[in-house]
C-alpha cells in the first residue's frame, strides 16, 4: 500500500498532455489554447467613435465657434469626405471617425441651431470619445499565449480579431464500466438484496461539469469474462474509469480482469480514507482508475486522481485548492490520509457528518473536501488544512 503522495507522484508521472485538435470556436469554451495567436488585423480596425456626437477638429475650433454640419455617419458605414475647417460630422457610437476630424464630442454637450453645432464643453481635449485604431490589437501582436484557458471573454476577444478556429488540447475519450452483479440501473424495482445504481450519475455529472461527456457507460455483473470484454470494448479511450470490485472479496474481480486484458499496474491500494482499494494502471497510452464502489469513496477518487490526470490531458487547471481554518474539531486514527466532505464559510471550513463511504448525503451538501494527514489524530478549531474545492 502507498501513500496519498506516492499515488499523486505516479498519477502525475504516468499522464501526459492530450493531442492538439483544431477546433471551431464554439466548441472550445472550456479548452486551453495549444498555440499562441496572434492578432490578424488591428483592433479597432479604423479611428473609431465611442460616443454618439459630433466628430470634428480641434484645431480648427478656437473654443467659440459654430461648426456646420456637414455629413452623418452611422455605424457601419463610413466616408470619403474629408472635414474641412469649420465643419462637424453628425457621427454614431462605433463609426469611423472621418478624414480631417480628430475628436467627437457627445451630443449631449452641444447646442443645435440653423445645421450647425456650438460646443459646450469648452474643455474638450483632443481625441475625446476617439477609440484609435489598433488601440486594442496591432496586427502581429500575441493575443493569446499558448496554455491559455478559453473562457466566454476569450472567445469573444478572439471572434473579434475575425479568428474562426482555434488549435487546442483535446478533451479525453473517457469510458465508464461500472461492475456489480447487485446493481440496478434500468427500472425502479429493487428485488431483494439488489441497490440502485448510482456511481454511473456522480461520474458523469463530473465529467460534465469538466466539460467531457463519457464517450461508453458500460454495466457488468461481478464476472471475470464480462469485466474483460467491457475493457477490451473501450481500450481505444483515453481514459477507462471501472468502478466496484477493486477490493480483496473472492467477487472483487476487476484487478485480475485488467491484468489479463494487459493492463500494467502502476498501484492498487493507497492509504487513504475514503478509497483504500483504489487501482491506477496503463494499457498502451490509456490511463486505468479502477475506483471502489463505495459511492462516497468512487467520487472522493474521482476528484483526487482522475480529475488531476484530466488536467494534465487537457493542460487545464481544474484543481482549486485553498487553506482555510476549521470551524470544528476533528480527531481521526494516524496512519490514513483522510478525504472528509466540508462545507467552506467566509470564516473557515466545517467538517460535515455522515462521513462514511457508503453515505452520500453529506457529499450531497459538500463544495469541499478536506485533507487530513496521515500521520496525525487531532485537529483543532482554527487550525489552517488543506482544502480542495469540488463546486
Ligand atoms: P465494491 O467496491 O464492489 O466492493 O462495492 C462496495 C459497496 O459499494 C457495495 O455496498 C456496493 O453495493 C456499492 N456499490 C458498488 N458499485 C456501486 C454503484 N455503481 N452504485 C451504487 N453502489 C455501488
Ligand atoms: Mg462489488
Amino acid at each position: 500500500m502507498i501513500s496519498v503522495s506516492d499515488a499523486r507522484r505516479l498519477v502525475n508521472e504516468n499522464c501526459l498532455a492530450g493531442r492538439k485538435v483544431l477546433l471551431p470556436l464554439i466548441k472550445a469554451c472550456g479548452s486551453v489554447l495549444a498555440e499562441t495567436l496572434h492578432s490578424p488585423i488591428d483592433t479597432p480596425p479604423f479611428d473609431q467613435s465611442s460616443m454618439d456626437g459630433y466628430a470634428f477638429f480641434i484645431e480648427n475650433w478656437n473654443g467659440h465657434d459654430a461648426l456646420t454640419i456637414a455629413g452623418e455617419i452611422q455605424a457601419g458605414s463610413s466616408t470619403d469626405k474629408t472635414l474641412k475647417s469649420a465643419e462637424a460630422f453628425r457621427i454614431y457610437t462605433g463609426a469611423p471617425v472621418p478624414a480631417g476630424a480628430d475628436t467627437v464630442v457627445m451630443q449631449e454637450k452641444v447646442i443645435i441651431e440653423n445645421n450647425s453645432i456650438t460646443i459646450t464643453d469648452k474643455s474638450i481635449c483632443k481625441g475625446a470619445n476617439v477609440r484609435p485604431k489598433g488601440s486594442q490589437t496591432r496586427k502581429g501582436d500575441v493575443a493569446l499565449e499558448s496554455n491559455q484557458l478559453l473562457t466566454p471573454a476569450a472567445l469573444s476577444f478572439l471572434s473579434g480579431l475575425g479568428i474562426r478556429e482555434v488549435t487546442v488540447f483535446a478533451k479525453p475519450v473517457v469510458s465508464l464500466i461500472i461492475t456489480g452483479k447487485e446493481l440496478v440501473s434500468d427500472n425502479n424495482y429493487l428485488e431483494e438484496g439488489k441497490v440502485f445504481e448510482s456511481n454511473s450519475m456522480g461520474l458523469t455529472a463530473s465529467l460534465n461539469q469538466l466539460n467531457i461527456i463519457a464517450d461508453a457507460v458500460v454495466f457488468t455483473d461481478d464476472n471475470e469474462a464480462e469485466i474483460i470484454d467491457a475493457v477490451n470494448a473501450v481500450c481505444d479511450s483515453d481514459i477507462i474509469i471501472l468502478s466496484g470490485g477493486v477490493s480483496v472479496g473472492d467477487y472483487d474481480l476487476v484487478p485480475s480482469a485488467l491484468e489479463k486484458c494487459g493492463v500494467r499496474k502502476i498501484f492498487h491500494h493507497v492509504k487513504q480514507k475514503p478509497g483504500k482499494p483504489l487501482y491506477f494502471g496503463k494499457i498502451n497510452d490509456t490511463f486505468v482508475f479502477a475506483l471502489p464502489g463505495n459511492p462516497a469513496s468512487a467520487l472522493t477518487c474521482f476528484y483526487e486522481y482522475v480529475v488531476p490526470s484530466i488536467a494534465i490531458f487537457t493542460q487545464a487547471d481544474y484543481m482549486r485548492h485553498v487553506q482555510l481554518p476549521l470551524l470544528n474539531d476533528v480527531s481521526k486514527k494516524p496512519g490514513l490520509t483522510h478525504f472528509l466532505k466540508g462545507k467552506t464559510k467566509s470564516n473557515g471550513v466545517m467538517i460535515l457528518g455522515n462521513q462514511e463511504s457508503y453515505k452520500l448525503n453529506s457529499f450531497s451538501v459538500a463544495d469541499c473536501l478536506v485533507e487530513l494527514e496521515e500521520e496525525r489524530d487531532e485537529y483543532l478549531t482554527g487550525e489552517i488544512v488543506k482544502v480542495r474545492m469540488i463546486i
